[in-house]
Parts: structure tokens; C-alpha cells; sequence
């Protein structure tokens, strides 16, 4: 029995004369991830993919896992290959879906009927095939509002398909339709599943992070590089830049009042990202801020940020509580290493009381008792990079 993966296409369904770059992007997307895995054969039609193994040893379970998380899907399921004969999709599901079937108390069978010309009408085939499987199957009773198994039928161009399961795709765009932005990507909680919403929305994600050795560790930057990783499960491939950012704390703190320590430690690290972000061709900058999480992200702090910005700056989070951002870093598998003990370089030299309603001119008097350029610059030239790739 041949088994294939059909992927049901989301809101690139909608689209109209680009459709085909989305579903373009899509498909390369889904390769790239599967490419470890086996040979495959992706074809389309109808706003589903077709993802065909091309050698009997596939693991389709790991693929349904991988392609689960590649943003652009509504929705995608294992499903049977068989003739466009109705003998054969009866012996075919009989065969395919005896394990599911045999455990059940409920079920109800659907069809969908893309080519027309199929002799028979989807409500016929539903009962012709809903009798067999009663009979076949003793456990059963048929209950179509709410049954535990619902059996599909799709008679499509070339074939017709069987399957008995519907898994929730990740939603979205496909990760590139949408362009390229710097995340500032820090060990904490918010900033990876920031990253992961923008690529939702088909951003291509390069992560930023800076480090402040000896008052950070190598740990807390490789912990920083294991969310990277994980984040490319959804993200694909990321630049990761990390930037020396001591000499600049330093500078900070020996230069000016302490209440903006904290504020004037941000508005350089945009300003770093941002001239980072112009060499990668990013087009925005992405941070995990919350207004009102913490004395930086009122909205006047915000404001003395923006400031700086030249370029869009994304904060999905924005209005989010903690329990929400929570529920979705445990849901992409960030959560366990965010919460690693680690030292940031943002609770380095933190104030006793920072200003909670900083105003501009106070901020940027205060930078400007010091010429940060040459830190800045020197920064900028010794920031490294490194590429996290696909897992597995
Ligand atoms: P997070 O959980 O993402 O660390 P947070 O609530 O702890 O966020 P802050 O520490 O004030 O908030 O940081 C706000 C944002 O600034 C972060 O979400 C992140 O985008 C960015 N940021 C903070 N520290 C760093 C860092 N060391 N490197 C890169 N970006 C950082
Ligand atoms: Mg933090």
C-alpha cells in the first residue's frame, strides 16, 4: 500500500496573482526540512501538496512532525494512495485504517470530489462506503455530528485518497514571503517566541544577541545558540550575530547618571542592530518587549528607544501578558532553556531606580556626554557570526 503526506495550503490559498511565488516558497521550505529524511517527490495542485516518497524506508511520522512546523500549512495528514475505482478505495481503506477503526466506537465517512467526472456523487459515496466499513467493522455506529474517526475520501486528478486524520498545520506564511528582519534575541523567555511570531508572518529571522564577558559566561551565550537552534524548526536557517557589548556598558556606566543606565544601554544596542541589520539586508528589527513588563518598556521608555530607529521596529508581544507568551515558548520547546539560569548583559550594572518615564531630551543629553561612535563602531567590526541550519 502506498502512503503519501497531502498538505493543505493556508492563507496562501487566498492569495491571487503571486499565489505560485508563495507556493514556490512553500515547497522549497518543506524540501530543505524533509531533505534529511529520505527521497521525496513534492508536487501541487488544488492548494495541496503532494509529498510522495520516493523509497519505501521514508519515516513518514518524522515528516508529518517536521512539516507540522513550517508556517504556510492549514492543515496536512498521512494519507493512502488508491485507483480511481471504488472497489479499490474500500479494500484500500479497509486495509489502511483497520487499526484506527478497530479501536473506535464512532465514526462517519466524508468524500470530496474534485474531479467530476467520478462516476459517483460525494453523499453516494459516503453511504456505499460507510455501509462497508459497519460491516466490516462490528464496533462501529456511524455518528455524524460528533464522531471519535472521520474517514475521508478526496477523488482528485490523478488519484483518489484515503485517511482518517486531520493535524492542525502551523498556520501562516512560509517563512521568506515576507522579507528578512533582525531579531535582538536574548536567553530569556520573550525574545524567541517573538521571533517565532514574525516568522509566522513569513519573516526570515537573523538574531542578534550581545554579550558582556567576564560579567556574562561562554554558558550564557550558548545557551542564547541552543534557542537558535530550536528556533530553526520553525525559522530555518538564522544568521546569528553576536556583538562584545562591555566596553560600551562600561562606558555607560563610567559616563552617565545612573537612572539611564538601562535606557541608553538600549538605545545603543538598536543602533548596533540596526547598522547590522542594513549589511543583511533585514528590513526591521524584532525585540520580545511588553509595554509594562519591566521599567524599559513603558511606553516613554519605548518612545526614548524608538528614537534611534530607522527602520520598523516589531514587538508581536506588545500586548501580551506573561501567562500567554509562556504558554506559546512552551509550545515551540523554548520555555526549559529559557529558564537555564544565565546572566544577561541587560542585568549588568542595572540601576537602583531606573526612570520609569524618561523624557527624550533628558536621555540624549545624558548620551551625549560621551562620544559612543568609535565603542560603536569597534562593536559592529568585531561582531561574529555563525549560521544555524535545519536540525536533525
Ligand atoms: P526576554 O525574555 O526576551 O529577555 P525581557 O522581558 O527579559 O525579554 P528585557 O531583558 O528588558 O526584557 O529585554 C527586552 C528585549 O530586548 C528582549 O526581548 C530582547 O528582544 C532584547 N534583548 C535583551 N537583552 C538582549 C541581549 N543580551 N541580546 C539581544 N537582545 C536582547
Ligand atoms: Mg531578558
Amino acid at each position: 500500500m502506498k502512503e503519501i503526506v497531502l498538505v493543505k495550503y493556508g492563507e496562501i490559498a487566498l492569495k491571487g496573482l503571486n499565489k505560485k511565488t508563495f507556493e514556490d516558497m512553500l515547497t522549497k521550505n518543506i524540501k530543505r526540512r524533509i531533505k534529511s529524511l529520505g527521497k521525496f517527490i513534492c508536487t501541487s495542485a488544488q492548494s495541496t501538496l503532494y509529498i510522495t516518497p520516493d523509497d519505501d524506508n521514508a519515516d513518514l511520522s518524522e515528516v508529518v512532525d517536521r512539516v507540522g512546523k513550517i508556517f504556510g500549512i492549514a492543515a496536512l495528514c498521512r494519507a493512502c494512495v488508491c485507483d480511481k475505482d471504488f472497489t479499490d478505495i474500500a479494500e484500500k481503506s479497509i486495509e489502511y485504517l483497520s487499526d484506527i477503526l478497530s479501536c473506535a466506537g464512532t465514526f462517519k465517512v466524508t468524500a470530496k470530489r474534485a474531479d467530476k467526472a467520478f462516476p459517483m456523487k460525494s453523499p453516494e459515496i459516503c453511504m456505499e462506503l460507510g455501509g462497508i466499513l459497519l460491516e466490516k467493522f462490528p464496533n462501529l455506529t456511524v455518528d455524524v455530528k460528533n464522531p471519535e474517526v472521520t474517514v475521508t475520501v478526496e477523488i482528485r486528478d490523478t488519484n483518489a485518497y484515503v485517511h482518517a486524520e486531520n493535524i492542525k498545520g502551523a498556520g501562516g506564511l512560509p517563512v521568506g514571503s515576507s522579507g528578512k528582519a533582525m531579531l535582538l534575541l536574548s536567553g530569556g523567555i520573550d525574545s524567541p517566541v517573538a521571533g517565532w511570531m514574525m516568522a509566522k508572518r513569513g519573516v526570515h529571522i537573523a538574531a542578534i544577541h550581545y554579550v558582556s564577558p567576564p560579567y556574562t559566561s561562554d554558558r550564557a551565550q550558548l545557551k542564547v545558540e541552543q534557542l537558535c537552534e530550536k528556533l530553526t524548526d520553525y525559522c530555518g536557517g538564522i544568521a546569528f550575530y553576536c556583538v562584545p557589548f562591555t566596553e560600551l556598558q562600561e562606558a555607560i556606566k563610567d559616563n552617565c547618571p545612573e537612572e539611564f543606565f538601562t535606557i541608553i544601554m538600549r538605545r545603543l544596542m538598536m543602533e548596533i542592530a540596526q547598522r547590522i541589520a542594513a549589511k543583511d539586508n533585514c528590513l526591521a528589527l524584532i525585540t520580545g518587549e511588553s509595554v509594562g513588563q519591566v521599567a524599559s518598556q513603558t511606553m516613554a521608555a519605548i518612545a526614548c528607544t524608538d528614537a534611534v530607529c530607522r527602520i520598523p521596529v516589531f514587538r508581536p508581544l506588545v500586548g501580551m501578558d506573561k501567562t500567554e507568551i509562556i504558554e506559546i515558548a512552551r509550545k515551540i520547546d523554548t520555555f526549559e532553556t529559557s529558564t537555564l539560569p544565565y546572566e544577561d548583559c541587560c542585568t549588568v550594572f542595572t540601576p537602583r531606580h531606573p526612570k520609569v518615564r524618561p523624557i527624550l531630551s533628558d536621555v540624549e543629553k545624558a548620551q551625549n556626554s560621551f562620544d559612543f561612535e568609535p565603542l560603536i563602531q569597534k562593536a559592529v567590526e568585531n561582531t561574529e557570526m555563525k549560521t544555524f541550519n535545519y536540525g536533525g
